[in-house]
């Protein structure tokens, strides 16, 4: 039986009077690939900005890897060490070579040696095709190279769980299929764990595991993507999939 990665356990959170996560339960296995969907507003984002200490919930337990995410700043530091994130606008430092964008982190917080980080960034940037682009910045490549960087760069951490926000939703249409082939290749090869927001359903049906349908604040329907794609538990995931595929 594989570990749980992931867990939480009756999480709530506000933004003010405004209740953004309701009541979320979920498991995560070691490996896992989980794709999370629904509307726009439904708390997607907030549910996974809250696993890796981005975002703080106010009640309920978040566990990664049997830490627990809470105000005691070593547990934060243990799980955001374990926890990289792709996000919908890149976040690369525009003032750093891709090289320095992948050399960064291993460097300064896995306290590597400038050989091993190098070595290590060469490593993932060859695997996202993109090795011969090291020495250029960010503001000189397209958005599909910056948000293959940015997944290079989260590689380069050895996370065992990657989250990834709309990793291809500012995309122009002609490089959304060059940053999901790595998304895929990823999926397929690694046994890291992944928690990815998408309206891709050919990269859901592709390679999660479990699909998760968000609506309001709540986990709606958590099934295969066989099922959920066919016969969706509820009206609301029906609509939904009327209104993208
Ligand atoms: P999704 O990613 O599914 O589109 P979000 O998690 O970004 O949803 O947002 C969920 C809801 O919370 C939205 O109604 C949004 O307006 C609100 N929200 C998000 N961030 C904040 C914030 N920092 N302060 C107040 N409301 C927020
Ligand atoms: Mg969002």
């Amino acid at each position: 039986m594989s570990k749980i990665m992931i867990e939480l356990n009756d999480v709530n959170k506000w933004y003010g009077d405004f209740q953004v996560l309701k009541n979320i339960n979920l498991y995560v296995k070691e490996g896992e690939k989980i794709v999370i969907a629904g509307p726009s507003g439904s708390g997607k984002s907030t549910l996974i900005r809250c696993i890796n200490g981005l975002e703080h919930h106010q009640s309920g337990i978040i566990r990664v890897d049997n830490t627990i995410l809470d105000h005691n700043i070593k547990h934060l530091e243990a799980i955001r060490k374990k926890v990289s994130m792709v996000f919908q606008h890149f976040n690369l430092f525009p003032h750093l070579s891709v090289i320095e964008n992948l050399t960064l982190g291993p460097i300064w917080v896995l306290k590597k040696s400038k050989k091993e980080a190098y070595d290590i960034a060469m490593h993932y940037l060859e695997r996202v095709k993109i090795a011969d682009q090291a020495n250029k910045f960010p503001g000189q490549l397209s958005g599909g190279q910056q948000q293959r960087v940015a997944i290079a760069r989260s590689l380069s951490m050895s996370p065992s769980v990657m989250l990834f926000d709309e990793p291809t939703s500012a995309l122009d249409p002609e490089m959304v299929k060059e940053v999901l082939d790595v998304m895929v290749e990823l999926a397929e090869k690694d046994k890291i764990t992944m928690l990815c927001v998408t309206h891709e359903m050919g990269f859901a049906q592709r390679v999660a595991d479990t699909v998760i349908f968000m609506d309001q604040g709540a986990i709606v329907e958590q099934s295969s993507p066989k099922e959920f794609f066919h016969q969706p538990k509820t009206e609301r995931g029906r609509q939904f999939l009327a209104q993208i595929l």
